[in-house]
């Protein structure tokens, strides 16, 4: 990111209220050099745990939120979508090393196959009581599909799943892709199954009188700590505003 860019952002996020807690999202964990959004490198993450451990940073579990527990002004929700194995292999003696909380959206049908986690490391996981799960739909469909012939299916078995294996009722989603509609919100809000769902974006411009989608922002395998920890303030909706402006004015310098 550009040093004038950092420092609109900076300005901008004193004017602007922040999320709490703050959201922010991963995928797959590699050994290898990472991927955008999709890949994040094993030591950088491992850098960024270490990051909000020396910072005080307070992390939460689905549950924490459930509770209702004020969030600190620090205080960070950590997802993964789809299930990867690394998650478990990576991810967990990281989190472990600095009591870091995590939670974990699940494809139902990723679970047991290869390069994703299985129920036995989902049990595990839940037992050391460091991560929770929450729900990514069946197949991993485009939300706006979801009807009253489907929902069953991706919805409620993969709460059903989640349930037997972990023993508590699953009230989070997370959409895939981040994708969804006036129409599915309403037909969450109505089936009333889910008490928070969640988005890939920065944050929530639409209004709406029902179930509103949660914002959370991506953690890129290119951000250094710096952008990291910007993220992690909360300045993200700066950042999603400055990059709206700079689509809307097709200029290349944010
Ligand atoms: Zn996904």
């Amino acid at each position: 990111m550009k040093k004038s860019t950092k420092k609109i952002i900076s300005g901008v996020s004193k004017l602007i209220s922040k999320p709490n807690p703050v959201n922010i999202y991963y995928h797959d964990i590699t050994l290898h050099s990472g991927e955008s959004y999709m890949r994040i490198n094993k030591e950088k993450f491992y850098s960024q745990m270490k990051f909000l451990y020396e910072n005080n940073y307070e992390t939460l579990l689905f549950s924490d939120i459930k509770k209702g527990n004020n969030p600190t002004k620090k205080s960070i929700l950590i997802s993964f979508d789809d299930g990867f194995e690394s998650n478990y292999e990576y991810g967990m003696s990281i989190l472990k090393k600095f009591g870091i909380k995590a939670n974990i959206f699940l494809t139902l049908d990723y679970i047991g196959k290869e390069g994703y986690l299985t129920w036995d490391m989902v049990k595990e996981m839940h037992d050391s009581g460091l991560i929770e799960f929450g729900a990514h739909t069946k197949t991993h469909l485009d939300s706006r599909l979801i009807n009253s012939n489907n929902f069953k299916e991706e919805i409620r078995s993969v709460n059903e799943n989640i349930e037997k294996h972990c023993g508590y009722q699953v009230e989070d989603f997370c959409f895939p892709y981040g994708i969804y509609n006036r129409k599915v919100l309403k037909y969450f809000n109505d089936f009333g199954i889910y008490k928070r769902v969640y988005t890939s974006d920065m944050c929530n411009p639409k209004k709406m009188s029902f179930l509103k989608p949660v914002g959370r922002i991506g953690i890129r395998d290119e951000d250094d700590l710096e952008d990291f920890s910007n993220k992690v303030k909360g300045n993200y909706v700066s950042i999603y505003y400055l990059k709206r402006l700079r689509r809307l004015f097709n200029y290349n310098g944010i």
